[in-house]
């Protein structure tokens, strides 16, 4: 039995190597065949490959699709986005192919809607532009775009933070459009630049602190002595505040943050009081009583002495010219500073002790009544107000209710 079946195998194998042997090329060309067949279908199964429709717009291969249905679908997209009026013919009939491709190729609706416009020269990507809900303009979106950018940048505050918005309320919205209604690149610019631009800007400016001079009156030095003990320095501060402004004219302006970066140092100017006197007797007695001259010296054109009860000018006359100074004659307080009938613009001083000083006619006063003055203060400016002939300081001296010479007192 096993030597039978021996047999056959043997006999088999023969039959099947001498059909081998005599069929050599149909053999080699049916396994070429099956390993072709093989790598088709594994090519297929690993690259996607599928049967689609080629889709010819306007004369181009414009996409690869999987159904006609989807050119149905782009095209009733670009439509109905198209923001302006339109008629259905504006989208032109394509033509389809049956192809063989990846699936990869196959084209989406979006890319489709894109190649359709790409390919429509009635169409264009647009950007509106609505200004209070109305649109006023179609324009290509980059352009519309950089324009208004550059409108709400234009009154920027350099070196601040700031932030722009349009008065009205503008709106942009990306679209398709026709290209007979797209704007001309001049109208469009006028059209964004007539728009109302708000800016707010937070600005930090820099600015000096003015600094302050104090006057210090020392008796040890000649009236007209001047000199700067500490000079003044300005100080240094800086303001934070929130500016809007329309169009660049400011609306309204909050101060958010104030610093002093750098205090200003007080200036300190030391002025003498004392008066060179005529003689030893007349320093002596005005030394005695306290007094200085009311004016500078150099000021004084010509002096009317004091003429007592006879003449009834019971005082001294100073001429000089409207407008210099005139001086406290000693420290007191203003008892009486304004418009004084015949005297003028006067001041009188009390100085305590039972006795004042008046000074009168003159232009302008430096001091207010109940006001403390120290000795060679300016109190006012000489000038031809009042019963006056003439541009001078009217100085009486009084001594316990009397108008008495004040040459002795002032040093004459
Ligand atoms: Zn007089």
């Amino acid at each position: 039995m096993a030597v039978i079946f021996k047999n056959l195998i043997e006999e088999t194998l023969s039959k099947a190597s001498k059909f081998i042997k005599n069929n050599r090329i149909l053999v080699r060309f049916t396994s070429f065949a099956l390993v072709s067949v093989a790598a088709l279908v594994i090519c297929i199964i690993s690259c996607g490959i599928t049967v689609g429709f080629n889709v010819k717009y306007e004369g181009k291969n414009i996409a690869v699709i999987s159904s006609t249905s989807v050119f149905k679908e782009a095209k009733d997209t670009v439509l109905n986005n198209l923001a302006d009026k339109n008629d259905n013919n504006i989208i032109a009939k394509p033509k389809f192919s049956l192809t063989v491709t990846s699936k990869d190729n196959l084209c989406c609706e979006e890319n489709l809607v894109n190649a359709i416009i790409n390919n429509t020269d009635e169409i264009f990507f647009s950007s509106s532009l609505s200004v209070n809900g109305q649109v006023v303009a179609y324009a290509e979106r980059e352009e519309l775009k950089n324009l208004v950018s550059t409108a709400l940048c234009k009154y920027y505050v350099e070196g601040a933070e700031n932030n722009a918005t349009f008065v009205d309320e503008v709106v942009i919205n990306d679209g398709y459009s026709l290209e007979e209604n797209k704007k001309d690149s001049n109208q469009l610019k006028e059209l964004v630049s007539g728009l109302k631009v708000k800016t707010v800007s937070t600005v930090t400016t820099e600015s000096d602190v003015k600094f302050s001079t104090k006057t210090i009156y020392t008796s040890s030095k000649q009236r007209g002595y001047e000199e700067i003990q500490t000079k003044g320095e300005a100080g240094l501060k800086t303001e934070t505040a929130v500016i809007e402004t329309v169009n660049g004219e400011e609306t309204a302006k909050t101060v958010i943050a104030r610093k002093i970066l750098k205090e200003p140092v007080q200036q300190v100017v030391v002025k003498g009081t004392a008066v060179a006197y005529s003689s030893a007797t007349a320093r002596a007695q005005a030394k005695s009583a306290g007094f200085i001259h009311p004016m500078n010296k150099g000021d004084i054109k010509a002096v009317s002495a004091y003429w007592g009860d006879g003449r009834n000018h019971k005082a001294m006359d100073f001429s000089g010219n409207v407008g210099v100074p005139i001086f406290a004659a000693k420290a007191g307080k203003v008892v009486s500073a304004g418009w004084d009938g015949n005297y003028g613009y006067a001041v009188v001083i009390d100085h305590g002790n039972g006795f004042k000083t008046r000074y009168a006619h003159a232009s302008s006063l430096c001091v207010k009544t109940g006001e403390t003055v120290t000795q060679g203060q300016q109190i006012a400016k000489l000038g031809n107000t009042g019963r006056s002939t003439g541009p001078h300081l009217h100085f009486e001296v009084i001594k316990n209710g009397t108008r008495v010479n004040p040459a002795p007192y002032i040093g004459y």
